[in-house]
């Protein structure tokens, strides 16, 4: 597997995308330049200023595009090059009854378009998207009307995805809100789950209890003989987490370190290839290490690169160099697509850079990957 290989990482893009994207990298490992850019667009959002002129090429790197029909051009594009899209809905900051069934309709609709289109294999939302999120609490009782609501909506798509054969991941989110999702979720995974896995929970690594949890859940589906589906991040909340542990005087719930992260993110993986009878593995990540674990688990079990329990995952506009290097393999591949109307992503886009802007490396080797590019 050669990740340096920039040719086949930026097929997809025109010359003048290129040189689009190295200006977003050019900005985006600038961290004053962030804090500059955020600082004005939120002063533009109080003053309704329309942000899209100035935010268009930040959009246009890392969003699909406002609707769904615009997603499908993108899916079209890098479906060419075997990159599968899994358009991720992402309003935020909204939680009413309304925005629940809107998120529920919009879901139907990606899961009516997969159901028919090899290049959408996934369909994907964030929990919290369907329930105010206090109610997820564990310190909310049990037996209230919200929660039911919130069963009978997830039941409602998994049954619509289920007859569909379309699988949803189920994204992670705040540490205080996990407990609930996973015992929901267990449940309809045991419903649902039984010839191939339709519910995919999420399993941040970067929690000191999530390989217990993986063992707990691998016995528990040999035992009673359903597939667990399995969304491996690291988990992208840390300093909030240990900020709230230590405001509320709790055991930091997050591994002391990096290391110990990486070592348990590959112990997952081979934990869940030892049980791939059991176990579909999405493996969301920008790590090289650790997919080219995935790679070498794979070919020690004998397994096949385009089986179908296996999906690698990167988000769209970044890390394309192992997304389109794993698929010219012939490995399955998707990319997260986030879409919707341009200021409702803008949290979504803020948290991109950053993100970019503090990891340094990554971002200014992706930078320099797209400079090689334009040069060759
Ligand atoms: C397709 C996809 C879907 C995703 N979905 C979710 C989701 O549902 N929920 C979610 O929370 N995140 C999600 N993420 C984000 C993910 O959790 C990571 O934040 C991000 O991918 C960076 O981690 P990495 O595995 O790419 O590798 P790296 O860049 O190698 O690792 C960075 C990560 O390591 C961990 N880490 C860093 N420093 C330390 C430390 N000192 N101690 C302990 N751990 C540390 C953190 O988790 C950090 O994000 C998703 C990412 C992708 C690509």
């Amino acid at each position: 597997m050669n990740f340096k290989d920039t040719k086949t990482a930026y097929a997809y893009k025109s010359a003048k995308e290129l040189k689009s994207a190295l200006f977003v990298y050019k900005i985006i490992t600038k961290p004053f330049m962030v804090r500059a850019g955020k600082f004005f667009l939120n002063i533009a959002l109080a003053l309704h200023i329309p942000v899209k002129p100035f935010t268009n090429f930040m959009f246009k790197q890392f969003c699909g595009g406002e609707n769904l029909d615009e997603v499908l051009k993108v899916s079209d594009n890098i479906g060419k090059f075997n990159v599968k899209t899994i358009p991720d809905y992402s309003i935020e900051g909204v939680s009413n009854t309304e925005s629940f069934e809107k998120l529920v309709k919009e879901l139907k609709k990606v899961i009516d378009i997969a159901g028919k289109d090899k290049n959408i294999p996934f369909a994907v939302f964030k929990p919290t998207g369907l329930i105010k999120a206090e109610y997820l609490q564990n310190s909310f009782p049990l037996n209230n009307q919200a929660l039911d609501d919130y069963k009978t909506r997830l039941k409602d798509i998994f049954d619509y995805a289920s007859k569909k054969h379309v699988p949803v991941l189920v994204d992670a989110e705040d540490f205080m809100y996990q407990d609930r999702i996973d015992e929901i979720l267990l449940d309809f995974m045991k419903l649902y789950n039984r010839e191939k896995a339709i519910v995919f929970t999420t399993l941040q690594i970067y929690r000191k209890d999530r390989l217990d949890y993986l063992n707990f859940l691998t016995d528990m589906a040999k035992r009673e003989n359903f597939r667990i589906g399995i969304k491996f991040v690291r988990g992208a909340y840390m300093e909030k987490e240990r900020q709230r542990a230590k405001d509320g005087g709790y055991p930091d719930p997050i591994n002391e370190t990096k290391e110990v992260t990486d070592y348990n993110y590959n112990k997952a993986i081979g934990i869940s290839v030892e049980n791939i009878k059991h176990v579909e593995i999405f493996c969301g990540t920008h790590n090289e290490d650790s997919v080219l674990k995935l790679t070498e688990l794979m070919k020690k079990y004998d397994i096949r690169n385009d089986d179908n329990r296996i999906y690698f995952s990167q988000l769209y506009g970044m890390r394309d160099n192992i997304s389109f290097n794993l698929a010219a393999e012939g490995y399955n591949v998707a990319k997260y697509v986030p879409y919707g109307p341009i200021k409702e992503v803008m949290p979504y886009l803020v948290r991109r850079a950053e993100e970019n802007s503090s990891m340094g490396s990554q971002a200014k080797s992706e930078k320099n990957m797209i400079k090689m590019e334009i040069s060759r």
